[in-house]
């Protein structure tokens, strides 16, 4: 079975109302495992920071790169990064700069906060462990999958301060699609 690390790092997708009304990042890692329907992957969880992506700086992102290091030393198949969006390509273009190797790299979030109305976390978090177990995105540095669409780290952005559909990779285009679960990347390999 292919086994793939999930660490988190806070952002609306590890939101719950806050006393004042609005929302703010406290489920960790075992809280958004747990949305996801039955997998046949061996799923770990660990919450490396519980951030609004705005506050997070250099060091967590260096902890984050370490993090995702040791995952790849101990032999998983994928990594996936729950973060926020507002700064969601700046850390996977870190990811993409500072991690070797093809082992596929998946950073993923949500427009909506669980529990609202048409919440996309567990939705973009299936389909970031589905493309993080694919062959298809081995060797194609970091990767932001949202919206069932493969961005590349080094050409994505957020475009949108609510829709579900927020990121795009202008003038170049989605790597690939995850389309019924199932990820299509069709990019050729890029050499790394
Ligand atoms: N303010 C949130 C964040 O970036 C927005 C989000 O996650 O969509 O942490």
């Amino acid at each position: 079975m292919k086994r793939v690390a999930i660490l988190a790092m806070g952002g609306t997708i590890a939101m719950v109302p806050a006393p004042d009304g609005g929302v703010v990042p406290a489920l960790g890692a075992e809280d958004l495992v747990k949305a996801l329907p039955g997998l046949d992957v061996e799923v770990t969880a660990r919450t490396v920071r519980t951030l609004p992506s705005p506050s997070v700086g250099f060091a967590d992102l260096v902890d984050l790169a370490d993090a995702v290091r040791a995952e790849i030393a101990a032999g998983v198949d994928g990594v996936v990064v729950t973060h926020g969006t507002d700064t969601i390509e700046e850390t996977a273009l870190f990811l993409d700069l500072t991690i070797p190797g093809d082992t596929p790299v998946v950073v993923t979030g949500a427009m909506r906060p669980p529990g609202s109305p048409g919440a996309d976390g567990p939705a973009n978090l299936y389909a970031a462990v589905k493309v993080a177990t694919s062959a298809d995105a081995r060797g194609l540095g970091a990767l932001v999958v949202m919206s069932d669409e493969v961005h590349g780290a080094r050409f994505v952005r957020k475009g949108h301060t609510s829709s579900t559909g927020a990121f795009a990779s202008p003038g170049f285009g989605p790597l690939g699609l995850v389309v019924e679960g199932e990820p299509a990347c069709a990019a050729p390999r890029a050499s790394r």
